[in-house]
This record gives structure tokens, sequence and C-alpha cells, in this order.
């Protein structure tokens, strides 16, 4: 396979948010070198979605930077802020978020505005990154799944989320399962149940925790609910040929039967077990995290600091779910693209591979120590939402809500 000289000075692996976030405020930036590397075969072959929360000073601040929060404001979902805990037998315990300034916005529409904000010949789509290596110049020669192999690019970023093929470069440290799997369902307006399940999900977020199991809810902005049932089970079953592989629909109803057995959500409120009876789309989102020694630097398993190579998103720290994945992401593209504006602001001599090394490294500083609070954080959050009993979430979220009253009358501080 002959490679190809880079046409490009930035290549950026993954066209979800953190990359197309980074892709756009580059263009703003007035940074148009860069080419956008993406698994998918076009915009419209991965439907795969779910509803995100975008916070005021992370995921909205990254889209205002990037001139696109009035984009944002048009599609965001103000109303679905509400997030009400209850437990296995459907009593209420808290419900929080009214008003909240985290509006919600479904993955896909998030996507399609990014993609609509830069230029369509920069995504390169069909191009899923096999393979990285540096090559004997020392720089990342990248091989692709359609025999494209390609090198000479001045910085790599690897934002190709959790099983990033871009970061054996930095680091030996791979995903780990946390043991536990959410079974994903949807309820669409069309199905017998949905009318009962808007009087009981109503807008906005639900948990039902309890017996360590959990069930969430999530509107949508087509008006159909997602749900996750989650609780720890073997990693291997929801795999291809295992017990609950959802490709197959006889195990998607062993899956249903197993999901209302006396072990699982059996002894759950009535209300709960006629969602799962009705509940289609049966998808499987295994929890992996990162481990804390791949962000660290040092060690075997360590972070290496490598030229012209960086990570952002859930490539960098992916944690088990704690609601903040990607504003972190998002707020990564904007460290990264405005320290990588200084470099290009240089003079031509100034803008040497030794320069924009040190601004990536000085990106690095600030987004490690925080993906490892991130981390820790999606472990702490994780054990509480699949705990015995209701109440250590709700313990924990009204500590969240007296921090951000504390926040709000210190000034924001
Ligand atoms: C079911 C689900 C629900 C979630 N809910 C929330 C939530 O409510 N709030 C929240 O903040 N976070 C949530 N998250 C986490 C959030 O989605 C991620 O943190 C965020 O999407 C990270 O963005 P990213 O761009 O770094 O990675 P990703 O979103 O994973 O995007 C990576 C991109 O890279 C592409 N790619 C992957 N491999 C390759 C390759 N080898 N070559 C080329 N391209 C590749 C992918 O196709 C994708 O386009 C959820 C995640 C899941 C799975």
């Amino acid at each position: 396979m002959t490679i190809q000289e880079a046409t490009a000075e930035i290549a950026i692996i993954g066209a979800g948010p953190c990359g197309l976030t980074f892709a756009r405020l580059l263009e703003q930036h007035g940074m148009t070198d860069y080419a956008v590397y993406e698994r998918d075969a076009g915009r419209t072959a991965n439907r795969a979605g779910g509803s995100l929360d975008l916070r005021p000073g992370s995921g909205q601040r990254a889209l205002e930077e990037a001139g696109l929060i009035d984009e944002f404001k048009r599609l965001a979902r103000y109303e679905d802020t509400v997030f009400t805990i209850y437990d296995t037998k459907g009593k209420e315990h808290l419900r929080l978020g009214e008003g909240r300034d985290a509006p919600e916005i479904d993955r896909l529409q998030l996507q399609e505005i990014l993609l609509d904000s830069v230029p369509e010949d920069k995504v390169r789509w069909g191009h899923a990154l096999v393979d990285a290596q540096l090559g004997s110049d020392g720089r990342p020669v990248l091989t692709f799944g359609n025999g494209v192999k390609v090198s000479g690019f001045k910085l790599v970023v690897g934002t190709d989320g959790a099983w990033s093929k871009v970061r054996p470069l930095i680091t030996p440290s791979k995903p780990v399962y946390t043991g536990r799997t959410y079974f994903e369902t949807r309820i669409q307006p069309t199905n017998p149940l949905y009318e009962s399940a808007i009087s009981l999900l109503g807008r906005g977020s639900t948990s039902a925790v309890g017996d360590n199991h959990i069930l969430l809810s999530q509107k949508q902005g087509d008006a159909s609910y997602r749900l996750y049932l989650g609780f720890q089970m073997p990693e291997h079953i929801l795999r291809q040929g295992g017990q609950y592989d959802l490709s197959d629909a006889d195990k998607v109803e062993a899956a249903r039967s197993m999901l209302l057995d006396d072990k699982h959500y059996g002894t759950w409120a009535e209300s709960y077990k006629q969602l799962i009876r009705h509940a289609t789309d049966f998808r499987g989102w295994s929890l992996y995290s990162l481990p804390a020694a791949g962000l660290s630097e040092g060690g075997e398993q360590g972070w290496k600091a490598v030229s012209g190579v960086t990570l952002a998103g859930d490539a960098a720290h992916l944690t088990p779910p704690n609601g903040e994945g990607v504003n972190l992401a998002m707020t990564d593209a904007l460290d990264l693209a405005g320290r990588i504006s200084r470099w290009t602001g240089l003079s031509e001599g100034e803008r040497t591979q030794d320069a924009l090394d040190a601004v990536v490294r000085e990106y690095e500083a600030i987004m490690l120590p925080r993906g490892l609070k991130s981390i820790s954080k999606g472990h702490m959050m994780t054990d509480i939402m699949f705990a015995e009993s209701h109440e250590p979430f709700v313990k924990l979220l009204k500590s969240f809500i007296q921090m951000e009253g504390k926040k709000e009358t210190d000034g924001g501080s």
C-alpha cells in the first residue's frame, strides 16, 4: 500500500461532537488547513442517538465561540430539563431541574448543526482508522479500512471516541468494563402504551432506582421515550452469538423475559413492567471507563507526550456516564482550538513543529486533570445509581443543588 502525502496540516479522526466542534472552531479562527476522517459512510449512516443536555459553562460556551448558539437554541428543549427520582414502586422522591439552563438536544440534531457549519469537503466519510503508527520521520502514519494510508500531518487529533485507534500512540491503556450494562429500548409515539408512558414519565428524564437496578427514561426530540434498564451483568452476554445478542429477535424476547423475572424488574411497580413488556428497538450499552493510569504521566500504562498527536473527548477520558461526557468533549475542542489558533497566528518562521507541540502540551495540561476528575465522578455516580436503594442518589443530587446554589450566591466562583 503506497503512503499518500497529507494534503492538510491537521487530521481530525472522528466526526462526533468533539471532532466537529473542533473543526468548526478552527474555521472560526481562520485555520482551514484540516481534514476530518470519519468511519461512517455518510451523514445519515448512523442514526444512533440519545438526548444530551448542554451546559452554560461548557457545551453551550463552545457553541457560542463556534457562532452556533442561535441554531442550538432554536432546537434546544428547555421544557425537558426536569429530572425526577423514583423508587422501584414508583414513589416520587425528588424532582429538580425545572428552568435549569441545561436544555436537551438530540445527538443527531447537534451533529447536523455542526456538520452544516463546516465545508462539506472537509469531512472524509467512509474512512475508518484501523491503525496509527509513528513513521521513520517520527510523524504519524494513518491506515484506513478503505485502503488509504496517509502521512505527513503536523497534528493528528484523535476524537474517535471510546475505542480510539489513535490512543495507542499515546498510552497502552484500554477501556475497562465497569460490570454494568444498559438495555436501551424505546416507547415510540405509535406504541399502544405511549399514552400511559406520557402520564408515567412526563417530560424530561426520570430515574427509578433500587435493588441494584436502574430504569432511566429520557424524552426525545421526536416525542418518543428512550428507556435504559441497567444492572450488573457479564460483559460477553450481549456480544454477537451471546445469550442476549440483540440482533437476534428470539434473543430480544429472551432478554425481555429475563428483565421481567424477579431477579430483575419482576418485583417493581406494575407500570414499569408494562413499559418493559411493550418496549421496542432493543440495543445494548455496556459501560466502560479508561483507567486513571492512562491519563497520568509516567508508568507503563501512562500518558506519553507524543510530537504531532493528541486526544480529545471520549478518546482521551472515557468515563462511565456522569451527565458531562459531551460537555467535556466540547470543552476539550474549545481549549485545543484556542491554543492551535495561537500557533497559526505565529510568523512563518515561528510556526515550527516544536511550537505546535508546545501549545498541544499546554492543552493536555488542563485536559488531563479535568478528564481524571470526570472519570472519578463517573465511577462514584455509577455506584450510586446502581445502588440497593434510591436514597444515596437523592442525597447526591440534593448536594449538587446546594453546590449550584452556593456558586450562584458566591457569584459563580
Ligand atoms: C447511549 C449513550 C447516552 C449518553 N448520554 C449522555 C448524556 O445524557 N449526557 C452527556 O453529556 N453524555 C452522554 N453520553 C456520552 C456522550 O455521548 C459522549 O461523551 C460524547 O458523545 C463524546 O463525544 P466524542 O466526540 O468525544 O466521541 P463520540 O461521540 O463517540 O464520537 C466519535 C466519532 O468518531 C467516529 N469513529 C469512531 N471510531 C473511528 C475510527 N476508527 N475511525 C474514524 N472514525 C471513528 C464515530 O463514528 C463518531 O462519529 C452518552 C453516551 C451514550 C453511548
